[in-house]
């Protein structure tokens, strides 16, 4: 019997997201030790000495055995390291760095899986789903970094609920556990909550007031009528509070602002707030859009509040949620069995997508690209592209000794792509 060290073993199973390789089984054979580097390399990154390689199911046996929570120690561990960087620090927010709040589908099922699964009747099918609330950090160059993830479980829905009224529900139950989590994991961090519609309620004001939190929320007409209301009043009597601007692809965007808006929650309390409203107008397509914010609104902030904490929120929905499921990460493949399982590979996937994306973004790479005459994305067209070039690297060559040279690495600047 082989006994597969930890560090290998995790290794491995980063390689199965870093490599985007798609599915388990072909673990088997695109990390093939036969005829390859794969095992040396897969040595030197572990700092081990194992004589064969793992089948996929190990990796199974293994992530069943230590659970979930590891793996997310790691991303905290992660995103502390380029937080102390200051490699983000390009896309703070009047101090605060923005987390992106939204939900996502993990897997489905036609069959009952667990008791955990989020039951959806369909007129002539049930579908069993497993759902994710994330909290991504934003970057400078698009980055979304996944820094918080709360599974959301059957326990979260009101059974009787409409599919709104359940999403609404569940996203919110599952906020009130992440914040907490968040806040454990980074108890220093200035953090600008930034949510879609749905999030403007009192229960975030009060999440984001009890942990701490800034906020940027879009305010749309419909979740918040009576407000809207109100706002649309208190627009007209402040005429001063206006910024004009042509952004550099050419849309005019008006911004008007009120300070200190009210609400009354569902629950009686009442809260106070700016709203920020942009009207943006490309081919003569005008498109509005509005925010609710506590942080300072003027004419010298009210862009950087509505790209930075409004608009950039997109990001997790593009960089984020699409790529991790049209790319090689195969976001809602059921890579593992039990419930457990499904989360630990959740996990190494979202390690692996921070790896990917920093490496992406990186000034390494731009160099690398500038030698051969061009800029990274013509050199490799996607994200997909460079997974399976650094494939064929750990396949064919011995990742070289300066790569694990400590005083080596310290002498080198990576920078971020911020443009
Ligand atoms: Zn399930």
């Amino acid at each position: 019997m082989i006994t597969y060290d930890k560090r290998f073993l995790v290794w491995w199973g980063l390689s199965l997201f870093l490599f985007q390789l798609g599915s388990r089984r072909q673990l088997d054979f695109d990390l093939d030790a036969h005829g390859t580097q794969v095992l040396p390399n897969l040595n030197r990154l572990a700092q081990t000495q194992q004589d064969t390689r793992p089948v996929h199911k190990t990796l199974n046996h293994f992530l069943g055995h230590t659970g979930a929570a590891p793996y997310a120690r790691l991303r905290t561990q992660m995103l502390q390291r380029l937080i102390r960087m200051k490699a983000l620090d390009a896309a703070r927010l009047q101090g605060h760095l923005v987390a992106a709040l939204d939900a996502t589908g993990h897997v489905a099922f036609r069959y009952h899986h667990c008791p955990h699964c989020l039951v959806y009747q369909h007129p002539h099918h049930t579908s069993y789903l497993h759902q994710v609330l994330e909290a991504k950090l934003l970057g400078p160059a698009g980055l979304a970094l996944s820094m918080g993830s709360e599974f959301i479980e059957n326990s979260d829905a009101l059974p009787s609920a409409s599919d709104d009224q359940r999403k609404q529900d569940c996203e919110l139950t599952a906020l009130s556990r992440l914040l907490p989590a968040l806040r454990r994991d980074f108890p220093q961090l200035p953090l600008c909550l930034a949510g879609d519609g749905l999030y403007a309620c009192g229960r975030t004001l009060e999440l984001a007031q009890k942990h701490q939190c800034a906020y940027v929320l879009s305010f749309k007409p419909g979740r918040l009528p009576a407000t809207w209301d109100e706002f649309q009043r208190l627009l007209a009597l402040c005429p001063e509070n206006t910024l004009q601007r042509r952004t550099a692809e050419g849309a005019e965007q008006i911004y008007r602002w009120v300070h200190e808006l009210s609400y009354m929650d569902d629950q009686g309390r009442t809260w106070s707030f700016h709203a920020i409203q942009c009207q943006e107008t490309i081919d003569n397509q005008t498109t509005t859009f509005a925010w609710i914010t506590g942080l300072k609104v003027n004419k010298q902030t009210v862009v950087d509040v509505a790209t930075k904490g409004g608009r950039h929120r997109w990001h997790i929905e593009n960089q984020g949620f699409n790529r991790q499921k049209n790319s090689g990460f195969n976001l809602e493949h059921v890579f593992g069995t039990d419930p457990e399982m499904l989360k630990a590979y959740y996990y190494l996937l979202q390690l692996a997508h921070i790896l990917l994306q920093v490496l992406e973004a990186s000034s390494l790479l731009r160099q690398l690209a500038a030698e051969c005459g061009r800029t990274p994305a013509q050199l490799f067209g996607s994200l997909k592209n460079i997974a399976r070039r650094l494939l064929e690297c750990f396949r064919y060559f011995i990742l070289a000794d300066d790569a694990f040279d400590p005083h080596q690495a310290a002498r080198i600047q990576i920078r971020l792509n911020s443009s």
